[in-house]
């Protein structure tokens, strides 16, 4: 495929015209929905997906589907979407940020261990950047302690750990479907599990308990209406035949990339493990605070052309001013809290590899649109202005 044509095409109008002429716009029982889970399904070599209106909802609706009581922590990374958090904050139980590796920025099985509690209910572990997290050693911990593991895949279209998609690794996988992700119909997200009975719970979880699939548990619980539409399944089903290229193509970028700027004197590559295949939805390397002003490299990068900034998010999830003051429900107190029967804190310090790599790394946006020209040419560039502006 052409990388000039428009991100929404041609196939995209068909599918969209093919809604209008049906007269169905509503997700059940409609043909876009059915096929766009059907082309989900063996996308993922996975057996079940249900779709709704945001990653943030298929976090939610993953988290809601495992029934946990009010009061349960939940560990996860703090360099991350605010989604990851909103649907465990919904449900009244407790994020618990574990830090991440200094060069994956994922957490991993060590840091996990050590927020592990009796209260634990289940991990989200973040494959940020679309660079895939250690699950071979993080199932094995979880599984050890019966703790389900639910992934945000968001930003890892495409990511794989030994040829395996991420997302078919934990009980569940969730996806953005956002207007920034690799892939994207506006908004919209979904969740793809192995498990029946859970795929069941997450349909529900996002039609409002109303048993569309006919289980015989009709509004047995409280359940919000995430529902996504036809309109929105057509464009995502004309998206998912580009995914592969989009994927191959980030991949080569990137990875030469990283490959390019190793080994200059400071600047520390973003890591990503043998074995690991990262699709790239950004990529971020770090620099010695000792030997370069970080904003000072970023904006000398942005001016040569270089599609640099400083940092990803401006601080780790916990320092927001939500968590910094627990006003989840603002005027009242943190029901979580008062079910735990304990109060938590949110702090500077809690994560301290979290807010050092935010503090000394710089982003560059990669994307399918770009050439290998372009990387090289930025790599010559990191060289050259990191030669002018070292300390
Ligand atoms: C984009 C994103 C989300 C949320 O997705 P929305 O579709 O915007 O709700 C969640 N987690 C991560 C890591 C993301 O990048």
């Amino acid at each position: 495929m052409s990388w000039n044509e428009p991100r929404f095409g041609e196939q995209e109008k068909r599918n969209l015209t093919g809604v209008i002429d049906s007269g169905q716009l509503f997700y059940h029982g409609g043909q876009m929905t059915s096929r766009l889970r059907e082309r989900a399904c063996s996308w993922f070599g996975s057996s079940h997906v249900a779709f709704m209106s945001s990653g943030t909802a298929a976090i939610h609706c993953a988290i809601g589907a495992l029934g946990l009581e009010p009061g349960v922590e939940v560990i996860t990374p703090p360099i991350t979407d605010m989604g990851t958090v909103i649907g465990p904050l919904y449900q009244n139980l407790v994020p618990v940020f574990a830090d991440v590796d200094p060069h994956t920025y994922n957490i991993d099985a060590s840091t996990i261990a050590s927020k592990i509690t009796g209260n634990t209910g289940a991990i989200i572990v973040v494959h940020l950047a679309g660079n895939p997290a250690r699950m071979g050693p993080i199932l094995d911990l979880a599984t050890s302690r019966g703790i389900p593991v639910i992934e945000d895949c968001a930003q890892a279209y495409g990511a794989a750990i030994d040829g395996k998609k991420v997302g078919t690794l934990g009980i569940a996988g969730c996806y953005s479907l956002n207007a920034f992700k690799h892939v994207s119909c506006g908004d919209g997200g979904f969740v793809i599990t192995g498990d029946k009975v859970l795929h069941e719970k997450v349909a529900n979880f996002a039609d409002k308990a109303y048993d569309r699939a006919g289980t015989g548990d009709r509004l047995g619980q409280l359940a919000p209406c995430y529902r996504i539409t036809e309109l929105q399944s057509a464009v995502a089903l004309a998206q998912f035949e580009k995914l592969d290229a989009i994927v191959k193509r980030r991949r080569e970028l990137g990875d030469r990339f990283n490959k390019g700027i190793h080994g200059i004197e400071g600047i520390h590559p973003h890591h990503v493990d043998d074995g690991h295949a990262c699709s790239y939805w950004f990529t971020m390397f770090r620099v010695d605070p000792g030997r370069f002003d970080r904003d000072e490299l970023a904006a000398a990068l942005a001016f040569e052309g270089v599609p640099s900034s400083a940092g990803y998010i401006k601080q780790p999830l916990y320092l927001e001013p939500v968590f910094a003051r627990k006003s989840f429900f603002p005027g009242s107190r943190w029901p979580a809290e008062v079910l735990a029967g304990k109060s938590f804190s949110y702090q500077a310090g809690d994560c301290p590899v979290a807010e050092a790599i935010l503090a000394t790394s710089i982003k560059i946006a990669i994307d399918e649109t770009r050439t290998v020209d372009d990387i090289d040419a930025w790599i010559a560039k990191v060289k050259l202005v990191a030669r002018e502006i070292a300390g």
